[in-house]
Protein backbone atom coordinates (compact mmCIF):
# COMPACT_ATOMS: atom_id res chain seq x y z
CA UNK A 1 0.00 0.00 0.00
CA UNK A 2 0.90 3.43 -0.33
CA UNK A 3 3.24 2.29 -3.48
CA UNK A 4 3.71 5.17 -5.93
CA UNK A 5 3.06 4.99 -9.54
CA UNK A 6 6.40 6.29 -10.92
CA UNK A 7 6.90 3.33 -13.06
CA UNK A 8 4.35 4.89 -15.21
CA UNK A 9 5.35 7.72 -15.22
CA UNK A 10 8.70 6.67 -16.33
CA UNK A 11 7.10 4.24 -19.23
CA UNK A 12 5.48 7.47 -20.88
CA UNK A 13 6.39 8.18 -24.41
CA UNK A 14 6.41 11.30 -26.08
CA UNK A 15 6.43 11.78 -29.85
CA UNK A 16 9.09 14.01 -30.94
CA UNK A 17 7.86 16.51 -33.90
CA UNK A 18 11.04 16.96 -36.43
CA UNK A 19 11.52 20.03 -38.74
CA UNK A 20 14.25 20.36 -40.88
CA UNK A 21 16.97 23.74 -40.62
CA UNK A 22 19.34 23.44 -43.44
CA UNK A 23 20.96 20.14 -43.19
CA UNK A 24 20.06 19.46 -39.73
CA UNK A 25 16.47 17.60 -38.88
CA UNK A 26 15.48 19.27 -35.41
CA UNK A 27 13.33 17.11 -33.06
CA UNK A 28 11.54 19.00 -30.06
CA UNK A 29 9.25 17.51 -27.82
CA UNK A 30 5.89 18.92 -27.29
CA UNK A 31 6.15 18.42 -23.53
CA UNK A 32 9.05 18.42 -23.00
CA UNK A 33 10.48 22.39 -23.55
CA UNK A 34 13.97 21.76 -23.09
CA UNK A 35 14.49 18.17 -25.23
CA UNK A 36 15.85 19.09 -28.59
CA UNK A 37 17.63 16.28 -30.69
CA UNK A 38 19.79 17.26 -33.76
CA UNK A 39 20.24 15.14 -36.75
CA UNK A 40 22.54 16.13 -39.38
CA UNK A 41 21.15 14.66 -42.06
CA UNK A 42 24.88 15.02 -44.40
CA UNK A 43 27.53 14.09 -41.13
CA UNK A 44 24.92 11.97 -39.25
CA UNK A 45 26.15 13.30 -36.53
CA UNK A 46 23.55 13.56 -34.09
CA UNK A 47 23.28 16.55 -30.86
CA UNK A 48 21.14 15.31 -28.05
CA UNK A 49 19.97 17.97 -25.33
CA UNK A 50 17.70 16.03 -22.94
CA UNK A 51 15.17 17.58 -20.76
CA UNK A 52 14.65 17.23 -16.94
CA UNK A 53 11.84 14.72 -17.62
CA UNK A 54 12.56 10.51 -17.50
CA UNK A 55 10.27 10.29 -20.37
CA UNK A 56 10.75 8.17 -24.01
CA UNK A 57 11.47 10.31 -26.73
CA UNK A 58 10.18 8.77 -29.76
CA UNK A 59 10.54 9.74 -33.37
CA UNK A 60 14.29 10.47 -33.84
CA UNK A 61 14.41 7.03 -35.72
CA UNK A 62 11.95 8.03 -38.46
CA UNK A 63 12.89 10.70 -40.33
CA UNK A 64 13.81 8.68 -43.29
CA UNK A 65 11.76 10.42 -45.66
CA UNK A 66 13.35 13.56 -44.35
CA UNK A 67 16.66 12.01 -45.08
CA UNK A 68 15.82 11.02 -48.68
CA UNK A 69 14.59 14.35 -49.60
CA UNK A 70 18.08 16.25 -48.02
CA UNK A 71 19.88 14.32 -50.51
CA UNK A 72 17.61 14.34 -53.43
CA UNK A 73 17.55 18.72 -52.44
CA UNK A 74 21.01 18.96 -52.65
ZN1 LIG B 1 9.29 14.90 -23.72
Amino acid sequence: MGRQTTETQQAVEHQCIGHKEGDWIIFTCPICRDYQRHINCKTKEVIVRKGKGNAVHIGSHAPVHSDLACFSGS
